[in-house]
């Protein structure tokens, strides 16, 4: 059940305070990527609630490609990465979101899936939403349709979930 996922994820998270700098309680998955049912249960768990209405699986650089490309494989969804600018070879779309401090971009290649395809995003951890936002943006101005966002992880205090306006269903298997 989704509450044993939860029990297994959550005994093999890493929890950091002060990393990468002071006041920031780091959620750390690195350790529940090295457990084989761990990770296995967790990738599952985060296409379930989505079951039968997405076509695409749309990786956050960098651990959202880890969880994205795993639930790929499990269930025979293509894979697309939203990669940080600069990386992509070809023409790209490009996004910006606030950091911190400053801002970041995020780019996916111009017409790399079928107009329409329904893309559900995937990423480690929502904290403020800026991340996903970008990348919901990114898929929508591609001419794709954003089917969800899924985190293994919620920070429900920094309101990710708000800063995602457009309404995108939601899903976190774990919140903090
Ligand atoms: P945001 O754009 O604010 O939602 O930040 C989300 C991105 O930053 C995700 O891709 C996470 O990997 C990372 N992140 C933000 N806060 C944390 C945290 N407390 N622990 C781990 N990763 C975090």
């Amino acid at each position: 059940t989704q509450q044993d996922v939860r029990a297994l994820v959550e005994s093999n998270l890493a929890t950091i305070p002060d990393f990468p700098e002071p006041g920031v309680l780091f959620r750390d998955l690195t350790p529940v990527f090295a457990d084989g049912p761990a990770f296995h249960a967790l990738s599952e768990a985060l296409v379930e609630p989505f079951a039968g209405r997405f076509d695409v699986l749309a990786g956050v650089e960098a651990r959202g490609f880890l969880l994205a490309g795993a639930a790929s494989a499990l269930c025979g969804a293509g894979l697309l990465p939203i990669r940080k600018a600069g990386k992509l070879p070809r023409r790209v779309l490009r996004e910006e979101y606030a950091l911190e401090y400053g801002t970041a971009a995020l780019e996916v290649h111009e017409g790399e899936l079928a107009p329409g395809t329904r893309v559900l995003i995937v990423d480690d951890v929502l904290a403020t939403g800026g991340t996903v936002a970008a990348a919901a943006r990114l898929v929508e101005r591609a001419g794709w349709r954003v089917a969800g966002v899924s985190v293994a992880i919620e920070l429900v205090d920094l309101g990710g979930r708000a800063a995602l306006d457009d309404g995108h269903e939601t899903f976190s298997l774990l919140q903090y």
